[in-house]
């Protein structure tokens, strides 16, 4: 397994895979890779020749009072993962590496956005879409796999590929939960062991609503209140947003049908989590 730190780097290793005619798989990542990365990253091992991992904290992407300088990292371990699972090359530049001086070129969106996470986290996608288009720029992957965790950012990606007429199939992992229900998630290292416990209500509220709906209830107002009457039972959590959109275009809908993202964001103490699930 390659370990590269410079975009040339990456280039030089990637363009001799394509003069063979091998076919790129490609998981970008904040690291602090859990078992939720590790399914993404066995998606694209088995469908691909070759097997990128990007491990960027992508600093575009947080917010002024938001966690860059306390998001987890462990770089050892994340290497370990990686080629336990088969992976070809680790890209894992320096913030400097991927925003030059003069930097001042950005991808955005009308649509999507303006919703779910993109309410409370305004920049948040802006710096999603630019660093992954720039990641696509360098890594040149035929398939990259994103996770239904983050929802909203499969949605966006998938927007902005097709927008754009970028080259790389977009593929969608389903969400890998510890035992009880939890979501995995890099950030569930903040909790302590009372907010571990607490943090169960996400799981558990939106199988309510999950229930509510496959015994027919058709009504938004009503699977929300249900979700936000159940997360309100925790004191620990206070809720961002419980919200019922459609999948491809993220804009609130009244009735339930087909392609509905039910999505949630709550804070336990100061960590915010997300979860959801889809009506497909
Ligand atoms: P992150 O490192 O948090 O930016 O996540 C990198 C990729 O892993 C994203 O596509 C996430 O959606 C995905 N991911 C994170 N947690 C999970 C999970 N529990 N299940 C499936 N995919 C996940």
């Amino acid at each position: 397994m390659d370990i590269c730190y410079t975009i040339k780097d990456v280039r030089e290793r990637v363009n001799a895979w394509k003069r063979e005619g091998l076919t790129v798989g490609f998981v970008p990542t904040m690291g602090y890779l859990h078992e939720g990365h590790k399914s993404l990253m066995e998606s694209a091992r088995a469908n691909n020749d070759k097997v990128v991992v990007s491990v960027f904290v992508n600093p575009m992407q947080f917010g002024p009072n938001e966690d860059l300088e306390s998001y987890p990292r462990d770089f050892e371990k994340d290497s370990a993962l990686c080629e336990s699972v088969g992976v070809d090359l680790i890209f894992h530049p320096e913030p400097e590496e991927m925003y030059a001086d003069g930097f001042c070129s950005y991808v955005d969106m009308n649509g999507l956005t303006g919703e779910l996470c993109g309410k409370s986290r305004p920049i948040h996608f802006r710096g999603v879409q630019t660093v992954v288009l720039k990641l696509f720029n360098i890594v040149k992957p035929d398939r990259a796999y994103f996770g239904q965790k983050d929802a909203q950012q499969l949605a966006v990606i998938k927007r902005m590929v097709k927008d754009l007429n970028v080259d790389t199939e977009i593929v969608g992992c389903p969400i890998v939960r510890e035992a009880d229900g939890l979501a995995k998630s890099s950030r569930n290292t903040y909790l302590n062991p009372d907010e571990r416990k607490a943090a169960l209500i996400l799981s558990r509220s939106l199988k309510l609503g999950r229930e509510l709906i496959e015994n027919g209830e058709t009504d938004s107002n009503a699977v929300i209140k249900a979700i936000t009457d159940s997360i309100n039972t925790e004191p620990l959590a206070k809720i961002d947003y419980v919200d019922v959109v459609d999948f491809d275009t993220i804009t609130p809908v009244d009735r339930i049908g087909k392609s509905v993202l039910v999505a949630i964001a709550v804070y336990i103490g100061k960590t915010r989590l997300i979860d959801n699930f889809i009506i497909e």
